[in-house]
């Protein structure tokens, strides 16, 4: 996704193109108080970058194509920590039904599992532990690592990563949360992932609805 961020100026100038377009360049620049020639490379970055169109003495109008781009680049800025919610998580050693009383009281469909240091060692979802109940296993004795899914195959996210990146994965591999994870490389060289925090569909339900909020 492409990083190009508009300044304050250039935002603007899309504003005055949108509501008054097709508007000369000297129009834009009497409306802004400044000169055409300070104008000219905002203009030239804005029509370069396919936002407004220039046609030789009509003047400049906006791209209405190019709102996905817009929309495309504010969320290319979101980051996993600005959304993300508190980590969830159980001892590799907790029961199923610790498990499940843990998904009622947190109020999470989603569990973290850590061994007895802290670090991740797998992911439990509302459906594996369903399955553990219908294949009539006893829940107070069986220890939730047997049920988990387990590393490496947890898909993971970092703070810093993209939301869109974290939205692009809970598609593709078909899941509800991932963990946010910090890794730490250990003195022998393996690595361990502490549980940072957990980002779920309905952090990104809620960030649509406030990306939503005030125009609708
Ligand atoms: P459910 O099917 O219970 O509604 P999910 O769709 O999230 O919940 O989980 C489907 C399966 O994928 C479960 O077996 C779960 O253990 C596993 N899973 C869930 N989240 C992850 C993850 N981040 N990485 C790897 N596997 C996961």
């Amino acid at each position: 996704m492409t990083t190009i961020e508009l300044s304050e100026r250039q935002v603007k100038i899309v504003q005055i193109v949108k509501d008054r377009g097709p508007i000369t360049g000297e129009q834009i620049a009497d409306l802004l108080n400044l000169t055409r020639a300070t104008l000219r490379p905002d203009l030239a970055i804005l029509t370069m970058s396919g936002i407004l169109e220039a046609r030789p003495r009509v003047g400049y109008y906006y791209n209405s194509r190019s709102g996905n781009t817009l929309v495309a680049r504010a969320i290319g800025k979101l980051r996993v920590k600005d959304i993300k919610s508190l980590a969830i998580v159980v001892r590799e050693s907790a029961s199923v039904y610790d498990a499940v009383v843990t998904m009622f009281t947190e109020d999470v469909g989603t569990l973290s599992v850590v061994d007895g240091e802290g670090y991740l060692v797998g992911i439990v979802s509302r459906k594996d532990l369903l399955k553990i109940a219908i294949g009539g296993g006893d829940v107070q004795k069986m220890p939730i690592g047997m049920v988990m899914t387990r590393m490496p195959n947890i898909v993971t996210i970092t703070p810093d990563d993209t939301v869109y990146l974290a939205a692009r994965r809970l598609i593709s591999h078909q899941i509800d949360a991932l963990p946010v994870v910090r890794t730490y490389v250990m003195p022998n060289g393996e690595e361990r992932l502490e549980v940072v925090g957990r980002l779920t569909k309905t952090n990104i339900t809620r960030l649509f609805v406030e990306l939503g909020d005030g125009e609708n």
